[in-house]
């Protein structure tokens, strides 16, 4: 499904090596789930596979054609746009436009982007509320939500363009405790039909319940790879074996 090839990705001109070289080979139905110390580069690797940040050189594949791919001699990232909207991702702090209702925020890029009509999309977006329990929030405002229901809003947006990959960045991490779990839930639900994932989180009774993958990732490169079994149960990194004592 994903290819990423010798990825290097460095901040202030070269000054600060995020990534050093990664190589992550992802097969459809997978879930993998990205862990790693604070500053280890798991943002910035979901943010270049969604083609939000310049790489320094590698490449990354999706379903066999090259998506995002550097030119040494422009020192310019290629993006292919359409591949990359093939992608979709929700992050730590609530990206819903606040001056637009919830059902607005569903419907602006498929209307937008993909030209599809608005009645249609609207009974799309009505549809996806109704799973994810959020039905009478449709013309609720994003101020008028909880945490939890703006984080399965934002998934519900991302939904909405069809994606064939979803990304997850730390997306309870902000949450009251309390409302962890009915967030968690809507990914599940999606893991349950077979949505590709990437997901960062900290959360290990999440981690074990997702993974069908596990990496740990820390420096800029990948420490270990593997099932969740392994990496999260019996490291055999040492590194790993570390973080998992401290943080878990
Ligand atoms: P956390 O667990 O804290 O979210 P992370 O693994 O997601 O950490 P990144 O956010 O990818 O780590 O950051 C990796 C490194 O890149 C850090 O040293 C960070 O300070 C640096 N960094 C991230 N974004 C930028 C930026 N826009 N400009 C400069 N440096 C950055
Ligand atoms: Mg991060």
């Amino acid at each position: 499904l994903v290819k990423m090839q010798a990825l290097h990705k460095s901040y202030g001109g070269g000054a600060i090596q995020v990534l050093k070289g990664i190589d992550i080979e992802m097969k459809p139905g997978e879930r993998v789930v990205v862990i790693g110390p604070s500053g280890g580069g798991k943002s910035t690797l979901l943010r270049v596979m969604m083609g939000l940040e310049q790489i320094d050189s590698g490449s990354i594949s999706f379903d066999g054609k090259a998506y995002i791919s550097s030119d040494g001699a422009a020192r310019k990232t290629q993006i292919d746009t359409h591949v990359r909207r093939s992608i979709g991702m929700v992050f730590q702090h609530y990206t819903l436009f606040p001056h637009l209702s919830v059902i607005q925020n569903l419907i602006l890029a498929p209307c937008k982007v993909r030209g599809e009509g608005k009645a249609k999309a609207t009974a799309r977006a009505q549809a996806l509320l109704e799973r994810f329990g959020l039905g009478a929030k449709a013309n609720a405002y994003p101020a008028q939500l909880s945490g939890g229901q703006k984080q399965r809003v934002a998934i519900a947006r991302a939904l909405m363009l069809d994606p064939k990959l979803m990304l997850f960045d730390e997306v309870t991490s902000a949450l009251d405790p309390e409302l962890v779990s009915e967030v968690e839930q809507v990914i599940l639900q999606l893991a349950a039909q077979d949505m590709p994932m990437m997901i960062v989180t900290h959360d290990m009774w999440f981690a074990k319940n997702i993974a069908s993958r596990v990496i740990f990732c820390a420096g800029g490169v990948v420490v270990e790879d593997g099932p969740p079994e392994q990496v999260l149960g019996a490291p055999r990194e040492e590194r790993t074996k570390e973080f998992i004592d401290r943080v878990f």
